[in-house]
């Protein structure tokens, strides 16, 4: 660009010295014609050897420097912000020029900022386990998160400008992006997903006011989850307060009827100070239960997990057992190979003997006077599994998956009959797992059942 107005400009005094010399010549007089043209030619020489350093001069300071502007702010106008012109001109170009630069350096830094600011705020949006959904005036989407295409099961890649409607069927959500784009307030609401699961949404709709579109933007909760725990809450809040009652209401009508006289009789005093004993007892299993499972649940670090034989855990927990068993006439049976003898887990000694206290408590509960629980254990590689299997009256089909929930039970009335609390395999369940194992129930509906618990094995202790 440079080299071509200076080459322009050398050209323009050329054929001007030119033009001047032909009209010199043509006036001459034709017989000093020969001396004209020499002294001619040699002015023009000399005319165009004394322009051609002014002539850089102009076109290096005042021409170049102009030229760059105009390529510069071309170029920051395509969006190439940062790009510097030539400074090397004189006085005002000079100063131009170096204006125009640090204002080209400053809106890259902007540009550079506003780009980061506007990924990080994606990024963030991305990341968000709501779903945020943005529309202008029209209901056409402006944006839309990842959370939201989950929530609304619509297409991200191909939401952007369609209407809010055509991403989703749900007329209530519709309903509320209208009523936020008539009016001016913020609105929240809950309310039932109409999906194929039975799902809670909470919603929070605001109007979007921006300097150049107004809209609304809508943010999206899944409160499925939230409302179950609460259920769950509730549910166990109730179950508490009932098992607690009926003991304490047993326990309050014979301390009454005692000290209305019948504390008297010594024949009906045995009988009631009978039954409040096996009230309490009953209260205080039920304590001694709910603290386990808060304990459990509470997170807090109350295993201690080392190598343990099972065998040993096992002979133990018969030992406890015994006279409950032998007092229903049922045979404990304990089977085990010489190559089980060895056998050690990685568990809570006290957890274990727990987990098989209840089990075997359980299989000499539910089995009819005469019959046998036996326990036996076999192992994998990397895993010993312990069954425990009774002859007993058994779990129908239905009830099996639920048996390992807080409270719940096959047939309430004998289970508190027999002393249960219902917690006693919610309790097996949570240590299983936080030994890193599983247990699982099979049975058949008067023929017995069989709890099977895997734990890790610990193959260094076998020795
Ligand atoms: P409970 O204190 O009532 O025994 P659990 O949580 O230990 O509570 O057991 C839950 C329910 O599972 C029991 O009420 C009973 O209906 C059923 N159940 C557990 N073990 C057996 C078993 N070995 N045979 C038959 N039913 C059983």
């Amino acid at each position: 660009m440079f080299l071509r107005f200076f080459l322009t400009l050398i050209c323009f005094i050329v054929i001007t010295a030119s033009l001047t010399a032909m009209v010199v010549l043509v006036r001459s007089p034709a017989e000093s014609f020969g001396e004209t043209l020499v002294s001619v030619l040699l002015a023009v020489m000399l005319v165009t050897l004394l322009t051609v350093g002014p002539a850089y001069y102009l076109t290096r300071n005042f021409i170049r420097p102009l030229v760059e502007l105009v390529e510069g702010a071309r170029r920051i106008a395509d969006g190439e912000y940062g790009h510097k012109v030539y400074t090397g001109g004189r006085g005002e170009s000079h100063t131009l020029a170096r204006t125009f630069n640090s204002m080209s350096e400053r809106l890259a830094a902007q540009f550079a900022q506003l780009e980061e600011d506007s990924h990080q705020l994606r990024t963030i949006l991305s990341g968000m386990v709501e779903g945020v959904v943005a529309v202008d005036a029209d209901q056409r989407v402006l944006f839309a998160n990842e959370r939201a295409a989950e929530l609304l099961d619509f297409d991200l890649a191909t939401a952007k400008d369609r209407k809010f409607w055509e991403i989703t069927r749900q007329r209530h959500l519709q309903a509320i992006v209208a009523r936020v784009l008539q009016g001016s307030e913020p609105h929240r609401e809950e309310f039932d997903w109409k999906s194929p699961t039975a799902r809670y949404l909470a919603v929070y709709a605001a109007p979007l006011r921006g300097t150049r579109s107004q809209g609304a933007i809508l943010v999206l909760h899944d409160t499925t989850e939230l409302r179950r725990l609460e259920r769950v809450r509730q549910e166990f809040v109730a179950n508490v307060s009932h098992e607690l009652k009926t003991p304490l209401s047993v326990i309050k009508a014979c301390v009454e009827t005692l000290l209305d006289g019948a504390v008297e009789d010594s024949s009906a005093r045995l009988g009631f100070l009978e039954q409040i004993a096996e009230q309490s007892d009953r209260l205080h299993n039920l304590i001694l239960d709910l603290l386990t499972l808060a304990q459990i649940e509470a997170g807090a670090e109350y295993l201690e997990i080392e190598p343990v034989r099972v065998e040993h855990a096992v002979a133990e927990c018969f030992d406890r057992l015994r006279p409950r068993a032998d007092a229903k006439n049922i045979t404990l049976k304990l089977h085990c190979t010489p190559e089980c003898r060895l056998l050690c887990v990685w568990a809570d000694e006290e957890a274990l003997s727990r987990i098989l206290d209840n089990l075997i408590d359980n299989a000499v509960k539910y089995t009819p006077a005469g019959g046998q629980v036996e326990v036996r254990w076999h192992a994998t590689a990397e895993t010993v599994c312990l069954e425990v299997e009774d002859n007993g009256i058994g779990i129908p089909e239905r009830d099996l998956p639920r048996i390992f929930e807080r409270f719940y039970r096959v047939d309430k009335a004998r289970s508190r009959e027999l002393g249960g609390t219902g917690l006693g395999l919610s309790i097996v369940k949570h240590l299983a797992h936080g030994m890193k194992g599983t247990v699982k129930a099979t049975s058949t509906l008067g023929q017995g059942s069989k709890f099977t618990v895997c734990l890790p094995r610990s193959r260094d202790a076998e020795t």
